[in-house]
């Protein structure tokens, strides 16, 4: 029999919801129950917090476009914790349809370290997703409205900076044209759709600590300019109570479970290369509160969701990560060694040689932090042995701690070995430092990033950028963290740039002030707010039998 992560996953045993809360301290008043194996916790309703836990980051090198595991080695880590008998909750992020349906597959780990019921979690889940598009779009709707009634804040149509939403990859939708048909069908005007895990409602979810915080946020973001080009908020029309409303369920974590037991809090979903890619800080939060280990990851590589781990979600959350695990595979290596991606199941050791460079830049990025990451090696059974020996070598050689993990294959026993190491490195006192602080001058961020973090020259600001920040500086929105939107394959912002590229300079296109998440969005390169899909979308492949199983879901 071929496994699949669907089989495996609708094979494992499940247990009732309840039993999880049990184990991970959740008092029934904090539990609503959506069906017996899914529900949302009523973080209000939670005992006082008397200690919070301890953060382990999992990040990963520059990927190829099938992912490196990260989902499976954090939720395989969970549990080889769980095996070890600490107290531990992984904390991941909601997957999008985008992905689903694209190519990426799902967000739910794989093979024995998965969380469960994954085709619930991968499709529609708690409708968390669905409800940011509904509060997104219904500002859309309501800003249309405010325009067709008489435009009492003079917002000039041509200058609307608010998108509409959907949650699926949907190329044809990035530019639309609005309000055709005469002065019965509202204004006319160009409009576009961000997919709904791009959206500042995402990352205000995400980042929002209660629900007061919440409205507060959804009431400072900037929609539109007025034909005197003075920003317009939410506050302003006044609807930001109406959109907390529609948030006010999505807004709980949801527990589920992993395939052996471990309680895992899976809530918000922003993308790494478009958004700021980790899952909510409420959700950390109330994990810290409940467990003395919480595992949790950030998208893409180290470059992307780590940075901004640090960098937005630590600093609004006033924690940092306690340890960091950087997640390398055979593939991924040979990818950055110059290998076809054709041939990436093709032994190679020398291309992994080569390939080290882009691990070696991450591991350094983690160290500016003040944190020695721990490398897991995300063994695939097509992996020869003189592949992973090379990189066993080189981190002997270069003093990097690095355990071979199979996860995949054997749950959390897979992990044990990379439990050990992590356990060890939470021991050590940090000297946790960012790399820049927010009233530096939005510039000197952004060289920051792209010098330490990138590995590159420095920044080229386009005209329309320049443009922005003369409005960020004389509004006084320069203040914010950045959050950068580039592609995830390459260090740099040319994809097919792999390994460790130097001497490069990073094109800012676009700045996008979010104030209600709280930073300032940096367009790079041709990065695009709603991807496409691919040209065989994972959505050939699903279907679901007589009996109401799904089929085909990776
Ligand atoms: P990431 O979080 O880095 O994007 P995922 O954990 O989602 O990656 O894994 C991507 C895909 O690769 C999943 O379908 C998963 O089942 C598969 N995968 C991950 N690790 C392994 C492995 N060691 N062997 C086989 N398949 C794996």
């Amino acid at each position: 029999m071929t496994f699949t992560d669907l089989s495996i996953a609708t094979n494992a045993t499940i247990l009732p919801i309840n039993e999880i809360a049990d184990k991970a301290g959740i008092p029934r008043q904090a539990l609503e129950l959506y069906g017996n194996y899914k529900a949302k916790i009523n973080v209000d309703s939670l005992p006082p917090a008397t200690k919070l836990g301890q953060v382990v980051l999992v990040t990963a090198i520059s990927p190829t476009p099938a992912g490196e595991g990260k989902s499976t080695v954090t939720v395989g880590l969970a549990d080889a914790f769980n095996q070890l008998n600490e107290s531990v909750i992984v904390a991941l992020r909601e997957p999008s349809l985008g992905p689903v349906m694209g190519v990426k597959g799902g967000a739910t780990g794989g093979g024995f370290a998965q969380v469960l019921p994954m085709e619930d979690i991968n499709l529609h889940f708690t409708g968390d997703i669905h409800a940011i598009t509904s509060a997104n779009n219904a500002l859309a709707a309501l800003i249309d409205n405010h325009l067709h009634q008489g435009n009492a804040l003079n917002i000039d149509p041509r200058r609307i900076a608010w998108k509409r939403a959907l949650d699926i990859n949907d190329r044809a939708l990035r530019q639309i044209t609005i309000g055709l048909g005469g002065p019965l069908q509202g204004v006319p005007r160009q409009d576009g759709f961000d997919i709904t895990v791009a959206s500042e409602i995402m990352a205000v979810l995400c980042l929002a600590t209660t629900l007061k915080d919440l409205k507060e946020r959804l009431a400072q973001m900037v929609i539109a300019y007025t034909y005197d080009k003075e920003p317009i908020t939410v506050r302003q029309l006044a609807v930001e109570g109406a959109l907390t409303l529609l948030l006010k369920d999505a807004f709980k974590p949801n527990l589920v479970q992993t395939i052996e037991g471990t309680p895992a809090i899976i809530h918000g979903g922003p993308f790494a290369n478009i958004a700021h890619g980790c899952n909510s800080l409420l959700a950390t939060n109330t994990a810290r509160r409940l467990a003395d280990i919480v595992i949790t990851e950030a998208g893409f590589g180290a470059d992307l969701g780590a940075e901004k781990f640090m960098h937005i979600k630590s600093r609004k959350g006033n924690f940092h990560p306690d340890a960091v695990v950087i997640v390398a595979t055979i593939r991924a290596l040979k990818m950055h060694g110059g290998v076809e991606k054709t041939e990436l199941t093709h032994p190679n050791a020398s291309a992994v040689k080569r390939g080290m460079a882009n691990l070696e830049k991450h591991v350094h990025t983690i160290r500016q932090f003040g944190i020695e990451p721990v490398i897991a090696l995300n063994r695939f059974i097509t992996d020869e042995n003189e592949e992973l020996e090379e990189v066993m070598n080189w981190a002997l050689q270069h003093g990097v701690q690095i355990a071979l993990t199979h996860v995949w294959e054997n749950g959390g026993k897979g992990g044990l070995e990379l439990a050990k190491l992590v356990k060890q490195e939470l021991a050590k006192p940090k000297n946790f430092t960012m790399l820049y602080d927010e009233t530096d001058s939005v510039e000197e961020k952004l060289r920051i990033i792209v010098q330490q973090v990138y590995g590159g020259s420095g920044i080229h600001l386009s005209d329309k950028a320049k443009k922005k920040l003369v409005e960020l500086k004389k509004y006084g929105w320069d203040a914010l963290p950045i959050c950068m939107a580039k592609t995830q394959y390459s260090l740099s912002d040319q994809p097919a740039l792999y390994g460790r590229p130097e001497g490069f300079t990073i094109t800012i296109r676009d700045i996008i002030p979010k104030l209600g998440a709280g930073f300032l969005v940096c367009l790079t390169g041709d990065i695009m707010t709603m991807p496409g899909l691919p040209k065989q979308p994972a959505a050939l492949k699903m279907d679901i039998d007589d009996d109401g199983n799904a089929v085909g879901l990776f």
